[in-house]
């Protein structure tokens, strides 16, 4: 065995692939960026060592300076985890060119799974379904708008060189083909630098079904049965199960041997993923799915499976590099109750699923039984801007399917997160949903349900705001008292005492605060209490987090973030005026957008910039109708979240 690992990546990952080899002897070998100095699998590894920059083109893509590292360090093998340089065959050849064993699958099958039009051809030939369609050299408009003529509306237009959701255009009449074909094909040579595409049949109430497989470097090839990943958005797994619900021995086999046979067609030993794609209507058969790619990794999924089988994925990986066989054959292998995990974001739902980056004041992960915990972040630290915002993987295993939920469930709504916005009211939702619970799944269950799963823009919590303004109103007390006494100006204890209170100055007996955005005015007498559901209040069980001049209130996965703007007469400066007609960035990004001056009028709602941030463009709004004052910022800037762009004045009535 290896006795020392380089791993090519960070955050969870890096994490649990660092436990693995540090339980099997290796010394650990870290690489960072600048943003992840402070990260936890930094400071697991027995040597870390910083690469570069932030962004990860500049530092964990950039194959040279982590192979120096590997030489400097005398690193035997490198793990590439999954994203990054994983599926990259050039890469690989790199490192066997400098002497370090690539902990992977062999360079030739990376590049034959790496195009998905080749990849279909390639398992076609060895008998394996494929989703009907086109995946052919020619790529001329005319000739693949015939083809999905040919095919049947709906399509599914497919960058061939896609991944991670992207690249993906649906198609529902011939009308709208030319111009999907050539956005597809646009959005493909931004992001992957190869415009050619695919074109499939669109699979209807389609199923997401993949087969994890096995192969060692002994010519054996076995599969660890299948995970369902039906549940998604914008073609990405939201949560993931195994063994897929309404599976039965035969249709397993079927997808098993399948999947089997797309490895031994290239030769394949590692971890690998088989993706296939099912019609949902009409549940799952052994003749009614197809191959759609073949992922050529460690999966983020894994520890579902893992947790049914019982093995550590990550050690047969380590084990198959150096050579071993694998230690099981098929029918050794046996599956052992249901495991489903969730990826907990740092992300608002209920805005569009923007990301929501910032420092984490407060993270809490609740265990329990059955419940294992991937996470790459700790309590302080921050989710940047710069990678994926996962804060966590939450998987739970339990006897049968209904207990793994109900622990996930409960594990997620048990977690204190205080800072960035999470999805987990959502998340929960989804694992109480009607259809999800019956294991009714398809990958269109999301969007169907949006709103019943709460991703819509929800009211104040008005008993939050309350509760958090009481909190922020005691520690104001605190600091005011001390000014009061040391001046021996008015009462002592001004607050609790109702003639205190009516010799305070100014807005004695209210606060104003800024909750989620919004000003609010709550009076603090009985009549206010009654208002805002005193006695409520008091029943439910609210976690406070105070972080500088903020007060996270959070309520089992929802969380409600106020600043005091003032009570007894106080006042703090960067709230007052006109708050409300202040342009903010939603989050830290880059202003590429400018689309008013100063003296401008503009209507409320009219899109006055663009923030663009993960390669995504978010529109910002103007929060009233008014005049454009006070431009901050060129296009070309840098934002951080929250920080004013622009003010608008309000149009004098
Ligand atoms: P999985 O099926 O394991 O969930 P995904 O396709 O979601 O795999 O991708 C796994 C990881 O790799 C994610 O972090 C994703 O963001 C990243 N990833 C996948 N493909 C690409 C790509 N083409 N470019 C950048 N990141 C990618
Ligand atoms: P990626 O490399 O981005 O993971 P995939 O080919 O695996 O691309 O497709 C991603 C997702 O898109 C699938 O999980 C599935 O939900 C959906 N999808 C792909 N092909 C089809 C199809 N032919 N019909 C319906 N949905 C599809
Ligand atoms: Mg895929």
């Amino acid at each position: 065995m290896f006795s020392s690992v380089l791993i090519a990546n960070r955050g969870e990952i890096a994490l649990r692939v660092a436990r693995t080899a540090r339980r099997m002897g290796m010394r650990v070998i870290a690489v960072y960026s600048e943003a992840d100095a402070e990260a936890p699998f930094v400071a697991f590894a027995d040597e870390a060592y910083c690469i570069g920059p932030a962004p990860a083109r500049e530092s964990y893509l950039v194959t040279e300076r982590i192979l120096d590292v590997a030489k400097q360090s005398g690193a035997e093998c490198l793990h590439p985890g999954y994203g990054f340089l994983s599926e990259n065959a050039e890469f690989a050849e790199a490192c066997a060119a400098a002497g370090v064993v690539f902990v992977g699958p062999p360079p030739s099958a990376v590049r034959a799974m790496g195009l998905k039009d080749a990849a279909k051809s390639l398992v076609e030939k060895a008998g394996v379904p494929v989703v009907p369609g086109y995946h052919g050299a020619n790529q001329d408009g005319a000739f693949l708008k015939a083809e999905a003529d040919g095919i049947g509306y709906p399509v599914l237009i497919k960058a061939v060189a896609g991944g991670g959701g992207k690249g993906m255009r649906r198609v529902d009449k011939a009308a709208d083909f030319d111009e999907a074909l050539a956005s597809c094909q646009r959005e493909a040579r931004n992001s992957f630098g190869n415009a050619h595409v695919l074109i499939e049949k669109y699979v209807l109430a389609p199923r997401h079904v993949e087969v994890q497989i096995f192969g060692d470097q002994h010519g054996n090839v076995i599969h660890f049965f299948e995970r369902d990943c039906s549940m998604q958005r914008r073609h990405q797994k939201v949560i993931e199960e195994a063994p897929a619900p309404g599976m039965s021995a035969e249709t397993r086999a079927a997808f098993g041997k399948a999947a089997v046979e797309a490895g031994k067609a290239v030769g394949y030993f590692g971890a690998g993923t088989v993706e296939f794609i099912a019609d949902g209507s009409k549940g799952l058969r052994p003749d009614g799915f197809y191959f759609m790619e073949m992922n050529t990794r460690l999966q983020v999924e894994h520890p579902v499976t893992e947790a049914i089988t019982g093995f550590d994925l990550v050690e047969l990986q380590f084990r198959v590099a150096a050579g071993e066989k694998l230690p099981v054959v098929q029918g050794d292998l046996s599956i052992s109750g249901h495991a489903v995990e969730a990826r907990l974001y740092a992300e608002e739902p209920e805005r569009g699923f923007l990301p929501s980056t910032g420092q984490l004041h407060a993270l809490q992960l609740a265990g329990g039984e059955g419940i294992r915990i991937d996470s790459g972040v700790i309590e302080g630290g921050e989710v940047t801007p710069f990678y994926d915002p996962m804060i966590a993987k939450v998987i739970a295993h339990g006897a049968n399917r209904d207990e793994a939920l109900d622990r996930l469930r409960d594990a997620l709504l048990g977690s204190i997160v205080a800072g960035p916005k999470t999805n987990t009211r959502f998340l929960t939702a989804l694992l109480d949903h009607p259809d999800f619970r019956a294991g009714k799944l398809d990958t269109g269950l999301i969007d169907r349900n949006l709103e019943a799963l709460g991703a819509v823009p929800p009211a104040l919590d008005m008993q939050a705001v309350a509760a958090g303004a009481l909190a922020l109103v005691a520690e104001e007390k605190a600091r005011v008292d001390a000014a009061a006494m040391a001046r021996s100006g008015w009462a002592t204890d001004p607050w609790n005492d109702a003639d205190g209170f009516a010799k305070a100055p100014g807005r004695a007996g209210s606060v104003r605060v800024m909750a989620e955005g919004e000003e609010i005015t709550l009076a603090l007498d009985a009549a206010g209490e009654e208002a805002y559901g005193g006695e409520e209040v008091a029943d439910r069980e609210f976690t406070l987090v105070t972080a500088g001049e903020d007060v996270y209130v959070l309520d089992r996965g929802r969380q409600t973030r106020l600043t005091l703007i003032d009570a007894l007469d106080v006042s703090f400066d960067d709230h007052g005026g006109d708050a409300g007609g202040n342009v903010k960035s939603p989050m830290h990004g880059k202003l590429v957008a400018l689309f008013v001056s100063e003296g401008d009028v503009v209507e409320k709602g009219q899109r006055v910039a663009i923030v663009e941030a993960m390669k995504m463009e978010h529109p910002v709004l103007a929060p009233r109708a008014g005049t454009v004052e006070n431009i901050a910022f060129e296009a070309g800037s840098q934002l951080g979240e929250g920080v004013r762009i622009m003010a608008i004045a309000e149009a004098a009535a």
